[in-house]
């Protein structure tokens, strides 16, 4: 798969890109690593596909996405709108939806209606014994998409996703919304699709009502992979701007060597260590302990896309003017920038995570007994087990939170200092009633920052004499840059 992705190198196809993306036109990268049968390692194993664990899925998306969010969003999208079917379809449908990614077919998750936004409970497209009729606004892939899975409100006022093909079996009518013009991944093809009494044989995703659950249960894998974007989106603009500051001379000397910008350079890489170390345990935890996953994949889509946010923001600051002329050499930071602001929004937007968490949060106060072997889930070397669409995902934790087990289980540096800061956080939570107030709210956004170091400390515990790297005090070392490695503790090639 990587030999697939990088086999270009990413300098000779950037201003291919920057020059498509100006004609917000589907990427031609896009294109050709579909036809080279890119969309098999979104197939479970079971069904003839190439996936393995979802630690592999966030390697593809960080490469994807470090060349061209654009391509990575499309591709992924199509997981997206495959993971109801496999966590829910039926033989035929997996089959089906098999066949058509196999095939090279895109596939997309229909969710969003223009009026309703985040309030899925809302939803007004209806589904009256089978026959769908209403208007999905914003779906990336909607008209490109050889398939979909659809969200409607049936009879008895709950919930139901159809898996609909564009084959020409059906009833009914469906037809495509023009394509709507973006901020950024101006070439994705981001329209929607509108239905009149339209309906397929074997269309219902699992039973009846169960839509919501089966969306929520998507999204705890799909909130997680969306780090890729993040992961990818902040390894090219770290490393154009590291590039560009060790070449621009300023007062007789490169632009490194001023405090200012090291440090600016230096806390991005501390940062993208720290958000790779929450992916890639969590990745893990998809297919060994899903059952945690309804509040990981909240942390990971909340802090990780914030956190990539501030990266690259400060990647532009480096560059100064030269991000913000569009066709420079550095063009690609400017894309990357605009094509990032989306992770923050869609498939559940920041306030949206921030209050799944919130929900949670008492139930998580007192930490209990390590369960589960936590040392196979934080050790990397060890492969974890391919996606199959049988895991266990639960709709909350209810109180389970193994990184927080694992710091009370396991006697590492940092241990007294994060359950003491932990400690605290709890104290004042006991003065709050309403979960979803602003002091509530700020407590998420402390409590999320203090897992993500926990976990680091763990990540760091199990794996240090794994990295590829000296990390001591995560300084950056510039043969990741030069030897053309990703920014990660561990080797991965590139060709940049
Ligand atoms: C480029 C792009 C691609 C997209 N692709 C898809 C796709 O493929 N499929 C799909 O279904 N949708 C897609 N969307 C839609 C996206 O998921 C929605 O934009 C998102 O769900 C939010 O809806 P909204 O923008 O209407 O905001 P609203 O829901 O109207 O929210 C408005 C404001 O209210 C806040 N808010 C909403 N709910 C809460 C809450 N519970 N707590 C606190 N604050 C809240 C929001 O944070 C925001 O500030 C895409 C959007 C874009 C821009």
């Amino acid at each position: 798969m990587r030999e697939l992705i990088e086999k270009v190198p990413l300098k000779s196809q950037t201003s291919l890109i920057l020059a498509q993306d100006e004609d917000e036109a589907f990427p031609q990268e896009a294109l050709q690593f579909i036809q080279e049968g890119l969309l098999e390692y979104f197939i479970p194993q079971d069904l003839g596909g190439k996936m393995k664990g979802i630690d592999q899925t966030m390697v593809m998306g960080r490469l994807l996405s470090r060349r061209n969010l654009t391509t990575a969003i499309a591709l992924g999208q199509t997981l997206l709108g495959s993971l109801p079917v496999w966590l829910y379809g039926n033989e035929k449908q997996k089959k089906d939806l098999a066949n058509i990614l196999k095939a090279g077919g895109l596939n997309c998750l229909a969710l969003t209606e223009e009026v309703n936004g985040s309030d899925l409970a809302s939803t007004q497209t209806s589904d009256l014994a089978g026959k769908i009729t209403g208007r999905k606004w914003c779906i990336n892939n909607a008209t490109r998409g050889k398939a979909l899975s659809v969200l409607a409100m049936n009879e008895n006022q709950v919930l139901n996703v159809h898996f609909i093909k564009k084959s020409d079996d059906y009833q009914g009518t469906f037809k495509n919304i023009d394509k709507l013009k973006t901020l950024g991944i101006r070439g994705a093809d981001i329209s929607g699709i509108e239905f009149t009494e339209f309906s397929q044989v074997n269309s219902q995703i699992g039973k009846a009502g169960q839509g919501l659950e089966i969306i929520l249960k998507t999204m705890q894998v799909s909130r997680l992979l969306c780090a890729s974007f993040s992961l990818g989106a902040s390894d090219t603009t770290l490393r154009r701007a590291f590039e560009f500051a060790q070449a621009r001379i300023l007062y007789g000397k490169p632009i490194i060597e001023i405090p200012a910008v090291w440090e600016k350079l230096q806390k991005s890489f501390q940062d993208l260590l720290i958000i790779e170390a929450f992916s890639l345990v969590c990745a893990r935890m998809v297919t060994m302990n899903p059952e945690v996953m309804s509040l990981y994949s909240a942390f990971s889509k909340f802090y990780t896309t914030k956190i990539a946010d501030q990266i690259i923001l400060r990647s532009t600051e480096v560059l100064g003017a030269r991000f913000y002329i569009r066709d420079s050499e550095f063009g690609i930071t400017q894309k990357m920038m605009r094509d990032h602001r989306v992770v923050s929004l869609f498939d559940g937007n920041s306030d949206v995570n921030i209050s799944i968490i919130a929900g949670q949060l008492k139930r998580l106060q007192s930490i209990g007994p390590l369960e589960v072997d936590a040392k196979k889930i934080f050790t990397m070397k060890e492969e974890a087990p391919a996606f199959t669409g049988e895991e266990k995902l639960k709709l909350t934790n209810r109180g389970k939170d193994i990184i927080w087990e694992s710091i009370n289980h396991y006697d590492i540096d940092e241990k007294q200092t994060l359950l003491a800061e932990r400690e605290a956080l709890f104290d004042e939570l006991k003065n709050i009633a309403d979960m979803q107030s602003i002091e509530a709210i700020n407590i998420v956004h402390r409590y999320t920052e203090l897992t993500f170091r926990a976990n680091y400390a763990l990540f760091y515990y199990f794996n240090q004499n794994d990295f590829a790297w000296d990390m001591k005090d995560s300084k950056l070392p510039l043969k990741l840059v030069q030897g053309k490695f990703l920014f990660s503790h561990f080797k991965v090639q590139i060709n940049d």
